[in-house]
């Protein structure tokens, strides 16, 4: 059994709309992980496979059993969704995609298919029914719990797996969403199959409750106020 956070930012997360939008470097990510007891993270950023890349390479010097899903958070017309395993990056913005399109073209590219909080801010919302999307984030620890219930309530209606995720965009997050996968193979390969046979279940949900140092990271890096500069290479 693997406990795994499957929702994570880390600094080279570029929103398509506020540009840099997480705190922590890869490497923050992966140790805080370690140190919480994570038998792994997928690491989501916007638009980008690197994060995932970047923190894979960490993990394997750190704790060779640790195990680092590259994933990438995409914007389709309706909303978010998040693909887990892919190799390469889409090409272009898929910001024109319908949410059917989008999710046809990663699955082409061998991803396995996520709806990130559904119901909160940026969510496919009701598009998330005739999608066929692979899995619901069942529970996302920066949204409001109204609207995590009501991802829980259409995943159990469309039979789909439910995960979890910390959508951590600041380390101290990591693993407030934990998604349990009753999986004893340590590959990436092998997580993602039990994830889509739906050998998932939510074990752990925290409200994150300090967002406001995101907001206010976010807010300094546009302004480009601040001289602290996080890259993406600070590892
Ligand atoms: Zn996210």
């Amino acid at each position: 059994m693997k406990k795994m956070d499957l929702h994570i930012h880390t600094t080279c997360s570029q929103h398509w709309l506020w540009g840099p939008d997480a705190v922590s470097t890869p490497r923050q990510v992966v140790k805080t992980a370690i140190r919480k007891g994570l038998s792994g993270i997928a690491v989501t950023d916007h638009d980008t496979l690197r994060g995932g890349f970047v923190a894979s390479k960490i993990a394997r010097k750190l704790d060779k059993d640790f195990l680092v899903i590259p994933g990438i958070e995409v914007k389709c017309r309706e909303g978010d969704i998040i693909a887990l395993g892919l190799e390469s990056e889409p090409k272009g913005h898929m910001g024109n995609f319908s949410a059917v399109e989008a999710v046809e073209t990663l699955r082409d590219m061998g991803a396995l298919v996520i709806a990130p909080h559904p119901f909160g801010w940026g969510g496919v919302g009701k598009h998330l029914d005739d999608t066929g999307f692979d899995a619901v984030e069942g529970f996302n620890a920066s949204q409001l719990r109204c609207v995590n219930t009501r991802a829980k309530m259409a995943a159990y209606k469309l039979g789909l797996p439910m995960v979890a995720g910390s959508d951590a965009h600041y380390h101290v997050n990591v693993g407030n969403g934990l998604t349990a996968i009753d999986c004893d193979e340590n590959s990436v390969d092998s997580i993602i199959a039990a994830i889509g046979k739906g050998k998932v279940k939510i074990c752990r949900e925290k409200q994150t409750r300090n967002r406001l140092i995101v907001y206010t990271f976010r807010i300094a890096k546009f302004y480009k106020t601040i001289i602290w500069k996080p890259t993406c290479d600070e590892y």
